[in-house]
């Protein structure tokens, strides 16, 4: 009730819901209740927490911010949603993303833009919270929720975590089912926890992940106890500084508490090592490449037959074009466009193929890092949270803000974002350190040490 309470408050100012379910949250709770006094109950027995709209919850609407989809209601449940629901999870409503999950700052929803919590010392102006995953970050940073879902294709977990002060995993590709996630870029998308503190995403992400038949690739591997990983220190653990990730350009504040992190990570009793990621600077255009062609395809299910919104019209093409223009905002237009042209013939090879090459490169790089050292520290984001009047009006400028959470996302390996420290301006900036595949326990041990 009192986070009930909390979003009645808070919310209308932040947008961090697009949808409020507090009839499901109290029904919810008095199963909890039961259960506990039953004296069963698991780790998120009674634990309110808020749901990424892009996961297809049973019988409550699901609208991936978009408003071809604004009158989905889905007859099916999400495995990442029913796992936690299983846990003893309440949900309080579903959460605010950039449309189809494309975007780094939130302000490309349907349902409006979402506040960061978090002000500059300075200024009144409203900050962006980052995206996708911004009306998640928002929720947890503002206390309306304990925890939240959040989906990442090139960082949509861990820039908002960063913009808002909150800790988020990206775990291994194929950790999470995507079984009931609207898809964006199949090959890349990954279900994690976001959370106040790394031990509340290890008791989310423990409950969200295992394998599932539903998703071809969903990976067969126990799933360990992440909240003990929590403990083990960093003593003898090889940490690389990719030298390739020492932009010319960085923002000294930024690279200062890199080196913050880094001195952390020594005094714990880590060893830090120089390593070389050579082909990172090819990670931006690989991925804008790879997500945009995946998600073009991905989105020609929405034509006004199966799904939400339809625009009628004489004949059946006029009534896809008139949905599809109607239903999709102007940054997933254009990503359909440019996913369209890099598949088109004649131009796949030039384009598509050739990120797809280029795709292995980066994955080696890390192989190779990987084969020297057991984690990668990295800022993760270049920038902290930003005002919404500042949002560079070049579609690319908005890209770049993506440069240093990418290349994992092309890789599949695991990385997450811890909050680390406030820039001048008095707004969170986040670490990110990468791991081997299937190792985010060894990822969650380091992070501990910097939260
Ligand atoms: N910001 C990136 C993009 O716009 C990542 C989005 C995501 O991870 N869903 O594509």
């Amino acid at each position: 009730e009192a986070h009930l309470e909390a979003i009645e408050k808070l919310d209308g100012r932040l947008n961090s819901f697009i949808t409020r379910t507090p009839d499901l949250a109290r029904e919810q709770a008095r199963r909890a209740d039961e259960a506990l006094a039953r004296g069963e109950g698991g780790k998120l027995c009674g634990i309110p927490l808020g749901i990424k709209d892009l996961f297809a919850t049973k019988g409550t609407r699901t609208t991936a911010a978009s408003r071809i989809l604004s009158n989905f209601i889905p007859p099916y449940e999400s495995t990442v949603t029913a796992n936690l629901q299983k846990d003893g999870g309440v949900f309080l409503g579903k959460l605010n993303l950039d449309e189809f999950a494309m975007g780094s700052t939130n302000l490309t929803s349907a349902f409006g833009g979402v506040e960061n919590p978090w002000k500059y010392r300075d200024s009144d102006a409203r900050l962006v919270p980052g995206g996708s995953s911004g009306g998640s970050a928002a929720a947890v940073a503002a206390g309306l929720v304990l925890g939240a879902t959040g989906t990442d294709t090139g960082g949509s977990i861990r820039q908002p975590a960063a913009f808002c002060g909150i800790a988020g995993i990206k775990p291994t590709y194929g950790r999470c089912s995507r079984f009931g996630t609207v898809a964006f870029a199949s090959s890349l998308d990954q279900a994690g926890p976001m959370a106040r503190t790394l031990q509340d995403c290890a008791i989310m992400l423990e409950s969200m992940a295992g394998f599932d038949p539903k998703d071809a690739t969903s990976v067969d591997v126990p799933v360990p106890d992440y909240e003990a990983a929590l403990g083990r220190g960093v003593k003898g653990m090889r940490v690389g500084i990719p030298r390739e990730y020492r932009l010319t350009g960085l923002d000294p504040e930024i690279d200062a508490l890199w080196e913050q992190g880094i001195a952390w990570l020594k005094e714990a009793g880590a060893e830090i090592v120089d390593v070389s990621l050579p082909h990172t600077r090819y990670g931006l255009p690989t991925y804008y490449i790879v997500a945009l062609a995946e998600a073009s395809s991905n989105l020609a299910r929405y034509d006004g037959v199966r799904f939400g919104e339809r625009q009628m019209r004489d004949t059946l093409d006029g009534m896809y074009e008139a949905t599809r223009a109607a239903g999709f905002g102007d940054e997933v237009k254009r990503r359909i466009l440019l996913g369209t042209y890099v598949l088109s013939s004649g131009y796949y090879d030039a384009y598509y193929l050739r990120a797809q090459k280029v795709r292995t490169l980066l994955r080696q790089d890390f192989q190779q890092a990987f084969e020297k050292v057991d984690v990668l520290l990295t800022p993760t984001a270049p920038s902290g949270a930003f005002g919404w009047d500042e949002k560079p009006t070049d579609p690319i400028q908005v890209y770049l803000n993506d440069v240093f959470t990418v290349p994992a996302s092309l890789a599949g390996v695991p990385a997450l974002s811890v909050p680390a420290g406030l820039n001048s301006r008095g707004v969170p900036l986040g670490l990110q350190l990468i791991g081997r595949d299937f190792e985010e326990e060894t990822l969650l041990a380091a992070g501990h040490v910097l939260e």
